[in-house]
């Protein structure tokens, strides 16, 4: 029997959950499910000092809101925990002291000062900049004598070695281990490092596949060595690609490192943001863009992974939202809206007018691209809007022109005695209208009901709007022309 599928992101708390991690975690996500296999979420808090508790909430909180679920995490527990690295210290020193006693790794007792005199030689000469310590056939015994001093504790690297694996998005890479030298494990028996203690972690949870950011191929020959000196078995590889801006510069804090929960604020969905991300380096062989969770789940495959950067194109990650908008029901996006509207609409606007939500927010359903616009986008419903009366303009009409147009509409609303339709109001209007310019007529209501330069039709509009309220619309912006 093949050996289950078990993936893992291992976060750092030391800031919040940006898109970076997040997509990491989606395609182990998916790589797990496709394959009924478990996906993993341990805590890589071991960096006492950076590490903060409100990061990690932010972690649980963002993919808990991509909807991307944890089968074993340190909320959920599971068979193979603790899920944070600070409750594994005695696990990773267990192995630190079978390392040190099989002489596989030992305690450098140079300075830091030296270190970094070493360093400049080493650049100077332009020399690989790997040390090579000189403590590292001391016996244990002999060391563990001085320890009062500065040290760390290094891996025995061996001279000459090709370290070979086989990256299932890259191909084979080779690293020389010239190259690298007796890297650093752990600053003490107790304060293991980061490489250290992944493969400790990977090995004891049963990690099948590694599947990680461009960033951390050359981290993989130090863990491979370490795998080697420990027996364990290696994992399978999967190394995804940066993601870049449009411009194909590494993406900055403006364009998309920000954090997941941020999107969540800015009124994308969690379906649009997880289909994005999906699609940050991966594509399902065809055209298709908007793909479910139960059809990524199934088509997802890391072969199909991409070796150059994935573009993070945020007008993409903008018309897909809208997309997501458009299926939803007009009373579900009416309660993702509400926390929007709040914000600038006051309670007391908002719910005690006559006016149906429901039928504002469906007006706005196929323009929407963003739930945090709706508000900007509809105030115009609950209150008279600011606006200068430039905007009543059209083309080059004269103010006389404006006050007659207005003139004209008032007439023919004032016509509807109470309900206005849609259809019936276009009637009057296209009547009066004729062969003329549509806009003399149409664009200083439009402006007078809404004061907006874009926005639903008059009539769709005034369907909605109560006709008293049309009509004193109308008004002011007939006293602003005479002003
Ligand atoms: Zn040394």
């Amino acid at each position: 029997m093949e050996k289950p599928v078990r993936v893992r992101i291992a976060p750092s708390p030391t800031g919040p959950l940006h898109i970076g991690t997040a997509r990491t975690a989606l395609f182990n996500y998916l790589f797990a499910k496709k394959f009924g296999g478990h996906f993993i979420l341990r805590i890589e808090d071991t960096d006492l000092e950076r590490s903060d508790k409100k990061y990690e909430k932010d972690i649980f909180d963002g993919l808990a809101w991509l909807g991307i679920d944890a089968d074993e995490s340190p909320e959920k527990g599971g068979k193979y925990g603790p899920y944070r690295q600070s409750e594994r210290i005695g696990t990773y020193k267990k192995y630190l002291g079978k390392l040190l006693a099989d002489g596989a790794a030992f305690y450098c007792l140079h300075s830091e000062q030296e270190l970094s005199a070493e360093k400049e030689t080493l650049m100077a000469e332009k020399k690989p900049l790997a040390h090579w310590c000189e403590f590292r056939d001391v016996p244990l015994a002999d060391a563990e004598t001085k320890l009062g001093q500065s040290h760390v504790i290094r891996f025995k690297t061996p001279h000459n070695q090709k370290i070979v694996f086989k990256d299932i998005i890259r191909g084979e890479l080779s690293f020389d281990s010239e190259l690298i030298g007796d890297f650093s494990i752990a600053k003490d028996i107790d304060v293991p490092l980061y490489n250290f203690a992944v493969v400790i972690d990977d090995a004891e949870m049963k990690i099948s596949h590694v599947i990680r950011g461009e960033e951390h191929i050359s981290n993989t020959p130090k863990q491979l060595l370490l795998m080697v000196a420990l027996g364990f078995e290696k994992p399978g590889y999967a190394h995804l690609p940066l993601i870049l801006g449009t411009d194909r510069s590494k993406l900055s804090k403006r364009r998309g490192a920000t954090s997941v929960i941020d999107y969540k604020n800015e009124g994308y969905l969690p379906e649009a943001l997880f289909n994005f991300m999906a699609l940050l380096g991966w594509n399902p062989g065809d055209e298709r863009e908007i793909l479910s969770k139960e059809e990524l789940k199934n088509e997802f495959s890391l072969e199909k992974i991409q070796k150059s950067g994935a573009i993070f194109d945020i007008t993409k990650l903008d018309w897909m939202n809208g997309e997501y908008i458009r299926k939803k029901s007009t009373e579900d996006l009416v309660a993702l809206c509400l926390p929007y509207l709040e914000k600038i609409i006051a309670p007391e606007l908002l719910h005690a007018t006559s006016y149906k939500l429901q039928t504002i927010i469906a007006l706005e359903q196929p323009r929407l691209k963003k739930l945090s616009e709706i508000g900007e986008r509809v105030e115009y419903f609950f209150k008279q809007p600011e606006y200068d009366k430039e905007l009543l303009r059209w083309k080059k009409m004269s103010d006389t022109d404006i006050s007659a147009s207005l003139e004209k509409s008032e007439k023919i609303i004032t016509q509807f005695k109470s309900t206005i339709t849609k259809t019936e109001i276009e009637k009057e209007f296209l009547k009066e209208i004729g062969d003329g310019d549509k806009g003399i007529i149409l664009w200083p209501l439009r402006v007078a009901l809404t004061g907006k330069k874009a926005s639903p039709s008059p009539f769709e509009i005034l369907e909605i709007m109560e006709r008293d309220v049309a009509l004193e619309r109308i008004a002011i912006a007939k006293k602003k022309i005479v002003a």
